[in-house]
């Protein structure tokens, strides 16, 4: 098997979580005591719950352990990837719940604000999260691509959307969109395993990508991992996902 089977993390790669977790959500996590992750109010949320897991396990019902299991190739050129090497699509829906809030809950939308989508190329306006300081990332990554020169329009604009309150296509999992932490890119010019395999076999989706390396080292340098390097790829999609990317202050 690919990567998606290599070990469970070691009492020192458990203390180097900790750290990436504290770094990427400071106002939330305290630390790991034992196998509980902790948050700053005190609540805790089990780290790792003991199970092998094959690679639809892993996905579908991933630990927050689990979510680590594979290192996020930041700044590699586009390249297709290994068998089930999906970096980051495997997400512990407790944690984001806790962090981000349930978008099916009353209340949910007022941790969301409205931003302006390049707005020196569009009038488009995108729905985020203010939680962690997401809407903020996402306003500099705004900023950047919205100073590449015109031949990038195609990718950018219009942005096929952020925050929506759905499943991902084909599971029961809540996808990164649902917690307004996503942003997908224009779909003319984007590529999708489940699209591009007529329905998708999960086991054989042919790689393709046109996302220009310039737009990911944009979206990476702000925190955002972007779907273009998954075996399940998807190359419109960018989200936050600062446990695999220091920011740039
Ligand atoms: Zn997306």
């Amino acid at each position: 098997m690919a990567k998606a089977a290599e070990e469970r993390p070691s009492a020192v790669d458990r203390m180097a979580i900790a750290a990436r977790l504290k770094a990427a959500y400071p106002s939330f996590v305290a630390g790991i005591d034992g196998n509980d992750v902790v948050f700053t109010d005190g609540t805790r949320l089990p780290f790792d719950d003991g199970k092998d897991k094959t690679f639809e396990e892993w996905q579908r019902e991933p630990d927050i352990e689990d979510m680590f299991r594979l290192s996020y190739p930041r700044g590699a050129p586009a390249a297709p990837p290994e068998r089930d090497f999906d970096p980051g699509r495997a997400r512990n829906a407790d944690f984001f719940k806790k962090i981000y809030g349930d978008c099916r809950k009353p209340g949910f939308m007022k941790s969301l604000t409205t931003i302006a989508w390049l707005p020196g190329k569009t009038t488009q306006k995108l729905e985020v999260t203010t939680i962690n300081g997401v809407a903020d990332r996402l306003k500099a990554v705004s900023a950047e691509l919205d100073a590449l020169p015109s031949r990038f329009d195609a990718f950018l604009v219009p942005s096929a959307g952020a925050f929506i309150c759905r499943r991902i296509a084909g599971t029961d999992q809540r996808s990164a969109h649902g917690y307004g932490i996503a942003v997908d890119l224009a779909l003319k010019r984007s590529h999708y395993w489940r699209w591009d395999n007529g329905g998708g076999s999960e086991n054989a989706p042919s790689y393709r990508n046109d996302t220009p390396p310039e737009v990911v080292d944009i979206f990476e340098k702000h925190g955002f991992i972007w779907g273009g390097r998954w075996f399940h790829y998807d190359t419109m999609h960018f989200e936050y996902r600062p446990e695999f990317l220091e920011p740039t202050k």
